[in-house]
């Protein structure tokens, strides 16, 4: 179970790739301050994200995208009906997101310090917001797949992001 993890690894340093390893608390034990996972500066600062990025990337490649469907000539309603696609799609991807992968239960060390990278060390410091969105080393990919060409598929996909934004 992954609730029970730190009941069959102990906290503490675990390799991720070759020599670069994180430092990993016990997720089943929320604790206030902010998490430190690197040695490394550059890979610390890396990992790190203010929480407004995703509101200027995603909102503002959302709003664009939007604005390219309605000037390429989409319905507003085809437009709106995305949009509230969007919603509901990103919502069922963030849940099983969480169901299934995120709370994995991890088998060997190198699972334990990839789980916690991704999602466990937002359990264990969940008040720290430098880790409550994905950190910009992650994100740019997203908007770049709007940049292809205008279709009705491509305005859900942006609707998907500005959903994603709030
Ligand atoms: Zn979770």
């Amino acid at each position: 179970m992954w609730s029970t993890t730190f009941q069959r690894f102990a906290p503490g340093r675990m390799p991720v790739i070759g020599s670069i390893a994180v430092a990993v608390s016990d997720w089943s034990r929320p604790r206030p301050g902010e998490s430190q996972m690197f040695d490394q500066r550059l890979m610390e600062r890396l990992t790190l994200a203010h929480p407004g990025w995703p509101v200027v990337i995603h909102g503002l490649a959302g709003v664009a995208a939007v604005a390219v469907a309605l000037e390429a000539g989409i319905a507003v309603t085809a437009v709106g009906g995305a949009y509230l696609a969007g919603v509901f799609a990103w919502t069922l991807v963030e849940y099983l997101m969480h169901r299934f992968s995120f709370h994995h239960a991890p088998s060997t060390e190198r699972q334990v310090a990839v789980g916690y990278l991704v999602h466990g060390v937002h359990h264990a410091f969940p008040d720290d917001s430098r880790r409550w969105v994905m950190p910009l080393v992650v994100t740019p990919w997203a908007p770049a797949g709007l940049a292809d060409h205008n279709s009705a598929q491509n305005t859900a996909r942006a609707t998907v992001f500005i959903t994603y934004s709030w």
